[in-house]
């Protein structure tokens, strides 16, 4: 089965990304098994190593946005792309505008080894 830190690598890793192509979430949300049974309205990938990434957990903690305290806000600015499924989208035709960003990230950590299981926020 799936592991969490798994979850969190398949939705939401991308280091060798953008590709440069305005069907990139399109893409992306389909290959990362986020269009099966729903579209998952709202997903975020990171370009970043995940060695960079899982070090975000020993980074300044930080309150989630639903209140729990296992949140940890990355000290530098990491490249991003945010996925939102646009007004026409209907599955099973899954549609997303992408858009790309340079921004702390803040994700939930758990476990251990203690990594990132959560995409919370970028700010
Ligand atoms: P995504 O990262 O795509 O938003 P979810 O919100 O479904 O995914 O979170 C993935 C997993 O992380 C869930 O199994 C959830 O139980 C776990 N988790 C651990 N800590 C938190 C937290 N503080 N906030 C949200 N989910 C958390």
């Amino acid at each position: 089965k799936e592991s969490p830190a798994m979850k969190f690598q398949r939705r939401h890793m991308d280091p060798g990304g953008p590709s440069n192509n305005s069907n990139y979430c399109n893409q992306m949300m389909r290959r990362r098994n986020m269009t099966e049974g729903r579209c998952k309205p709202v997903n975020t990938f990171i370009h970043k190593p995940l060695a960079d990434v899982q070090a975000i957990c020993l980074q300044g903690n930080t309150p989630c946005k639903h209140g729990q305290p296992n949140c940890h806000k990355s000290s530098s600015r990491m490249k991003i792309t945010d996925c939102r499924e646009t007004n026409g989208s209907q599955y099973p035709n899954c549609d997303y505008r992408n858009s790309h960003k340079e921004r702390h990230i803040i994700v939930a950590c758990a476990g251990n080894p203690y990594v990132p299981v959560h995409f919370d926020a970028s700010v």
